[in-house]
């Protein structure tokens, strides 16, 4: 029986995490009151003090069967990095070990970081990075085959201070963030609220295949897709999997992923089958967003972790299978300040709560102003199978805002005034027995890409493998910036009153383009997108450029969220990630098709052509056999060719210098060929039978986990 049936579950929560509670427990009154004191309002721990704390850290971790600790940081992988060190110290002459860990040891590491992405910030010979403690996200247990190990959630920086990770841009930018929030609530009176941070909840998507069989296809091992695979005879067209009864297999996989992530201390709430066979989704409950930033990546690791466990391999890949949906994650986002209000939340009646519609205005406004920004901040390689491609949002920025607040806008573009709001009303279920529910105000829109659901927004662009630290920073960025500008405006007006209601009223009109509320996957609305002037970039490489717009530098320097060197850095990684997975998923085709698919087609082919000879020599009719062997070797031919082409593209791809032509390269070209290749090799897929076919196929993979 596992552990959860026979431990009440409150218990269990968080018991890998050394919590606040647990802080309040081991720590001196007053050096808790100073750990408290940082985590709310910054500034630095004491050396004593931060040597308490490693102690009591230490302690706890030790009787809990912990051996190392590691520095946990988010280098530009976009996956996590740990490098572990046992707590013992020089054996004494009796040749006994102590156990020790420093507060200069939790509060800074010095990773050898020459091998990690810096985009050129920092050359191989200045190899020092540092890493930072963050004491705003709890340290906690890992557990896996090296033993426990204490997981210090760390920032990570150059030693001239320029950021290296996800991290230090996302606490700047929430930062940013609370200092402009808490001007515009004292702009209303609040005189009580000291902190302002983003609230965030992320649904995380992902594929669930048998392990033997996904260790069977070298696309999968080497590009987490496939990159061949004709489809099924059945895909999701009869929308039984989604929400469907889970099976017994992924049951026990779930209930063993929540026990590893609730002593994690992550809150996992929700989870269901999602659209495409095969496919699911986990959501916990929303956190402070960098808590939650960090948990994803938990979240991520603990999945592929627990597949292993039962025979199984998880996918996080954005797109692993053509053909089927794609996985994304939602990033749902609001702002709570530390006196418990959600600036998201309008209230009752929407059009009487300023505040609230001022800090939605000042949303519009960030987002219209940035759309490119934002997008760019949910590409990667993987995402570019989705973004626009009718399952996922479309490649385009809108807001949705639902029926009652475009109503309200409506309402104070044409008038300057909104007098009332629509009314929620009852949904009748029409059904006696069952009670007539309170309808919420705003129906759902599952295409857009940037929607208002009640209280938050939620962003779904994001690629389900990717960290969502980017797309949080960049958020709260352009929110910071949108709300100092109303604040600067506002602090200086004579008539508040007045001022906020022009504010309002102008953003709001100005920005009122970026509001959608209808199907953004119709082909009308690219139209439509396309007269409104709003930013449709197609793809990863594409969309780049946003990141060194003179706009967006002068923004990201303003709040000192990123330099202009970082920025450039970052752009430098991302073509360069960009160039190299392609290059890998290129050389992954061409050897399936070298070693695997062109050696059994042929022998197929060989095999067809004695059958026909054999048949026609004795006497009977050969016309399939043939038939078939001449739609076999027509495709070969193409196989071949298509495969000639690429190998010769993917060499003068290796050959540019230049990281942003490289990529383009990349996109244009070498994509172009290797779905020129896929197409014969799919084809003879159909033809050549299953007893020969090298790998598993879709059908294999997609029903028969
Ligand atoms: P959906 O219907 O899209 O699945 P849910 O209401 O289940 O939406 O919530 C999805 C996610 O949003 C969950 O992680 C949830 O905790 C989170 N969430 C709910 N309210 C907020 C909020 N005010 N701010 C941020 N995230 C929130
Ligand atoms: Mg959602």
């Amino acid at each position: 029986m596992s552990e959860i049936n026979s431990v009440n579950i409150e218990e269990f929560f968080g018991k890998n995490v050394f919590t606040l509670g647990k802080m309040r427990e081991r720590l001196p009154r007053n050096v808790f009151k100073e750990v408290q004191k940082v985590m709310d309002e910054g500034g630095e721990l004491s050396k004593t003090s931060a040597d308490v704390v490693a102690k009591a850290m230490k302690d706890w971790a030790v009787e809990n069967g912990a051996t190392h600790y590691t520095h946990w940081f988010q280098p530009l992988t976009g996956i996590t990095a740990e490098k572990h060190d046992s707590f013992i110290t020089h054996p004494d002459e009796e040749g006994r070990t102590l156990l020790e860990f420093s507060g200069k040891e939790l509060i800074k590491g010095e990773p050898d970081a020459s091998s990690f992405p810096s985009g050129g910030l920092r050359a191989t010979f200045e190899a020092r990075g540092y890493t930072a403690w963050d004491i705003t996200s709890p340290a906690f247990l890992k557990e896996d085959a090296t033993g426990r190990i204490l997981c210090i959630p760390t920032a990570f920086c150059a030693y001239t201070g320029e950021a290296l990770d996800k991290k230090t841009p996302l606490l700047r930018s929430e930062e940013a963030l609370s200092t402009q929030a808490l001007r515009i609530l004292r702009l209303f009176g609040n005189t009580t609220a000291k902190k302002v941070t983003p609230s965030v909840g992320i649904e995380q998507e992902y594929f669930l295949i048998d392990r033997e069989k996904y260790l069977k296809r070298e696309d999968l091992i080497f590009a987490g897709r496939t990159l061949f695979g004709a489809p099924a005879p059945k895909g999701q067209e009869m929308d039984d999997h989604y929400f469907g009864a889970i099976r017994e297999r992924i049951g026990a996989y779930m209930k063993d992923l929540n026990q590893e992530l609730w002593k994690l201390g992550v809150p996992a709430k929700t989870q269901h089958n999602e659209v495409a066979p095969a496919q699911h989704e986990l959501a916990p409950i929303y956190e402070s967003g960098n808590v939650a930033v960090d948990h994803n990546q938990l979240v991520m690791e603990t999945m592929k972790k627990v597949a292993g466990r039962h025979g199984l391999m998880c996918l996080l890949h954005e797109k692993p299978f053509a053909g089927v949906n794609g996985s994304g994650k939602h990033d749902n986002w609001s702002i709570v300040s530390d006196d418990g209000i959600n600036m998201l939340d309008p209230g009752l009646t929407p059009n009487a709560n300023i505040q609230f519609l001022l800090v939605l205005a000042c949303i519009i406004k960030a987002v219209d102003t940035h759309a490119a920004l934002l997008r760019q901040s949910a590409a990667d390689v993987g995402n570019d199978h989705r973004l626009g491609a009718n399952e996922a949002p479309p490649a385009i920025i809108s807001v949705f805002l639902g029926d009652q607040l475009e109503d309200v806008v409506r309402q104070l573009v044409s008038t300057g005034e909104a007098k009332k709001s629509k009314k929620s009303g009852k949904l009748m279920t029409g059904v006696s027995t069952l009670p007539d529910l309170e309808r919420d105000a705003t129906d759902r829109n599952r295409t857009s890409p940037f929607a208002f659901t009640g209280n938050k927004f939620e962003f779904r662009m994001v690629g389900s493998a990717d960290s969502v630290a980017g797309p949080n920073t960049t958020l709260n960025a352009i929110v910071a910036e949108a709300f100092c500008e109303a604040a600067d405006e506002l602090e200086a007006a004579e008539d508040f009153e007045l001022a906020v209601h022009d504010m309002i009223k102008e953003y709001f009109t100005e920005h009122q383009r970026i509001i959608f509320n209808g199907d953004g996957y119709s082909e009308s609305w690219i139209k439509e997108a396309q007269k409104r002037g709003l930013p449709n970039i197609s793809s990863m490489v594409a969309s780049v450029e946003a990141l060194l717009d003179a706009d967006a530098v002068k923004m990201f320097e303003k709040f000192k969220i990123f330099t202009k060197a970082e920025l450039a850095s970052r752009a430098e990684i991302l073509y360069e990630t960009y160039s190299k997975s392609i290059n890998i998923e290129a050389h992954t085709m061409m050897d399936m098709t070298g070693k695997q698919i062109l050696p059994t087609v042929m022998r197929y082919a060989g095999r067809l052509a004695k059958d026909a000879k054999d048949v026609r020599e004795a006497g009977g009719d050969d016309y399939v056999l043939s038939l078939s062997l001449r739609q076999c070797t027509s495709s070969i031919k193409k196989v071949q060719e298509a495969y000639d082409r690429l190998k010769d593209d993917v060499q003068t791809a290796a050959a540019i210098a230049d990281k942003k032509e490289q990529a383009v390269y990349y996109r244009d070209v070498v994509c172009a060929d290797m779905s020129a290749l896929r197409a014969p090799a799919d084809a003879l897929e159909m033809m050549v039978d299953k007893e020969l076919w090298p790998f598993p196929t879709y059908g294999d993979l997609l029903f028969e986990v």
